[in-house]
């Protein structure tokens, strides 16, 4: 988890490991996780005086890691935790490492053939949220914001397969387990 990923609104899906702490307390962290120095992604590593993410100095502290990690909109999360995963989808979930030879027999079939793949596909549509609502005797329908949905092509449901196999393989190789948040 980098600090810049506060700016995104999404998920991100990778392979931590369960820590137990002193106090007893379980927590989920990638193990490859560490502070490196690199250039101030605000201002390009210009060092400009006004800003204030680097103070000036061009160079800021930043979280990066060696494991495999996908990141994709709340709704492509969903879908994921869905149809692939097979839980009931939530902000942050895990699945541990005991089951993941079973997830990845499920993404290698995903990977390989499209038909697989289909319940993931969705069409780009355009909708609008509708609400009533009371006032004395009289009822009215509001409408919001149209919502523009792109879809889900098959190129995009393949990339999500194969990243996440990646993500699995790693975490069954080096002990750790799929966490999402
Ligand atoms: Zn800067």
């Amino acid at each position: 988890m980098k600090i810049t990923d506060i700016l995104n609104e999404g998920m991100e899906f990778g392979a931590c490991k369960l820590e137990v702490r002193d106090d007893g307390t379980k927590m989920f962290s990638d193990p490859t996780a560490r502070q490196e120095e690199q250039d101030c992604w605000v201002c390009d590593g210009e060092g400009d005086e006004q800003c204030r993410a680097c103070k000036g100095t061009g160079k800021k502290m930043e979280w990066v890691s060696d494991s495999p990690e996908m990141q994709v909109s709340n709704s492509n999360g969903y879908a994921i935790q869905r149809d692939i995963l097979g839980v009931e989808p939530d902000y942050a979930g895990s699945i541990m490492n005991d089951q993941l030879p079973a997830i990845r027999k499920k993404l290698l079939r995903m990977v390989n053939q499209e038909s697989q793949r289909s319940s993931m596909h969705k069409d780009p549509s355009k909708s609008q949220k509708q609400w009533t609502s009371q006032e004395g005797n009289v009822t009215t329908i509001q409408r919001g914001a149209t919502m523009h949905d792109m879809g889900r092509s098959d190129e995009q449901v393949l990339t999500y397969a194969q990243r996440l196999l990646k993500i699995v393989e790693y975490a069954m190789k080096n002990d750790c387990h799929l966490t999402w948040a």
